[in-house]
């Protein structure tokens, strides 16, 4: 059983594949494969999210997780001759650099007379199911996600009861865990469960309005689980029920579906816009977008709700999703830097980076991908804080600076009587000014017709 994003034992249909076909003699041994190509993206806190996770899933299996470090194409290759293995068991990865990987590792336990056997995927309906009539994936999320209600999925399933779990194989010690300030949520397959049941008994009622008060911390924080698998969405489908507020959460995991999808059937748009009008749009690169882009990242705008958003993906490599849409809007519209670079600081900073919800994130809120709402809307971070954080307790809570102003200067504290707070810095850009040259830029890559002759408005380039 070759583990990668399914760190579980409990519903787990490709572990139950591989215990069926050891048998009830047989011995199934337990891998895990340390790819430095998919760690390179990831920071510190995915790293030892990742790490933690495995050692629960080691001390679940009694110790008898073998871990490898290297390439796949031969370590994993190389487990499997050491047990005598006929088959290797996976659930199946859609995303581009994984599903290459597996064929390359099929053919070599071809080679050498074992099947790769691919059971189960991430996701509650495997990315590439959905389609329409005409066969054809879908582009847009609403009727995608009807469609996708209308397929179902399966129950989730127990643990698979009495694997003997092969031992004495060769295995690397897990390394050192990297040096993370952050505080991350407990990590592996119990963690997870207690932290389903607890969303479960104090926020699932309320979800449907809870989940967009970021103050109120109301959403599940499942995130870094679903993306290392320590939960199947299933498991959290299957006891949903048709209140209002489930309705909401299945909605939100369908969205987790709908962007595995699209990245399934356009890999390209893991590395540029998908709609390729959006890629002659003119960006803002050089010193002054650095600059910009420095004090984006370390939350120091001076636009309160922004710089919340980002102070808190410090502190807890996580942010609540408003604040995601807010603060990549406010990256690509109101300081002009592409998508990409913000969709990069993400998957280093995030435990839950998963490369099709955060480029797919990304380019919903830049306009560039599946969303039919048109480039210019912009999100407002004055506004959008004042009705999300209307008494400011999620600002004040990220930037301590801003404690003692009134809520009613919260989101505008260059307004606050008695002048702007002493150690918070003035917005760096005029949101108005900003939102006018976001839209020029878009009109001129429009008229341009998406041909790469996109030329904004003539404003000089910093
Ligand atoms: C710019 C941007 C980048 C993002 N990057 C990521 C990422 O790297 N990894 C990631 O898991 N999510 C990403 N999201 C989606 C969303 O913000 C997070 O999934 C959510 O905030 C996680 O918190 P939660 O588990 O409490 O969510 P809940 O509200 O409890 O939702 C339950 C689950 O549904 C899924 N989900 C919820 N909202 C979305 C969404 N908009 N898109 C896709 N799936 C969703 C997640 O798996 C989530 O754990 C991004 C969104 C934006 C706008």
């Amino acid at each position: 059983m070759w583990f990668r994003r399914d760190l579980r034992l409990s519903d787990n249909p490709a572990l139950l594949s591989a215990a069926a076909s050891a048998g009830r003699d047989g011995v199934v041994a337990a891998a895990y494969c340390l790819d430095d190509r998919l760690l390179h993206p990831a920071g510190p806190a995915r790293r030892a999210f990742l790490l933690r996770s495995l050692r629960a899933l080691d001390e679940s299996i009694g110790g008898r997780l073998v871990v490898r470090r290297g390439d796949p194409e031969s370590q994993v290759v190389q487990v499997a001759s050491d047990v005598g293995a006929r088959s290797v068991h996976v659930s199946a990865d859609f995303g581009p650099y994984g599903a290459a990987r597996d064929e390359r590792v099929e053919r070599a336990l071809a080679d050498r007379g074992m099947e790769l056997v691919r059971t189960g995927s991430p996701y509650a309906v495997a990315p590439g199911t959905v389609r329409t009539a005409a066969g054809a994936p879908y582009k847009v999320f609403g009727p995608f996600a009807r469609a996708w209600r209308a397929l179902g999925w399966d129950r989730p399933q127990r643990a698979p009861q009495r694997v003997r779990w092969a031992e004495g194989l060769d295995g690397d010690a897990l390394p050192a865990e990297p040096t993370c300030s952050a505080a991350l949520p407990g990590a592996g397959e119990e963690a997870a469960k207690r932290a389903a049941r607890r969303f479960w008994d104090t926020h699932l009622d309320q979800y449907a309005t809870g989940r967009n008060d970021p103050g109120a911390d109301a959403t599940s924080r499942l995130s870094p689980h679903l993306r290392w698998g320590t939960i199947h969405p299933r498991q959290l489908l299957g006891g949903l029920g048709r209140s209002k507020s489930a309705d909401a959460f299945r909605t939100e995991l369908c969205w987790r579906e709908f962007y595995a999808d699209v990245l399934h059937h356009r890999p390209d748009s893991a590395r540029q816009s998908l709609q390729p009008a959006m890629r002659s749009m003119q960006v803002d690169s050089g010193r002054l977008a650095d600059e910009r882009f420095a004090a984006w990242a370390a939350g120091r705008t001076g636009y309160p709700f922004v710089d919340a958003g980002m102070r808190q993906l410090l502190a807890e490599a996580w942010m609540h999703n408003r604040l995601r849409m807010v603060v990549a809007s406010f990256l690509v519209k109101d300081l002009h830097v592409d998508w990409t670079r913000g969709a990069a600081h993400f998957m280093h900073h995030l435990v839950d980076g998963d490369l099709a919800s955060n480029q797919h994130g990304w380019q919903w809120t830049a306009g560039t991908g599946t969303d039919p709402a048109p480039y210019v809307r912009v999100f407002n971070p004055v506004t959008q804080g004042q009705r999300f954080d209307p008494d400011g307790t999620y600002v004040r809570r990220w930037v301590p600076e801003l404690r003692a102003v009134p809520p009613r200067h919260i989101h505008r504290p260059w307004e606050a009587p008695g002048g702007p707070p002493v150690g918070y810095p003035p917005p760096i850009v005029d949101h108005a000014s900003e939102r006018a040259e976001a839209l020029a830029r878009y009109e001129a890559s429009s008229r341009a017709g998406g041909s790469g002759a996109g030329r904004g408005t003539g404003r000089r380039s910093p």
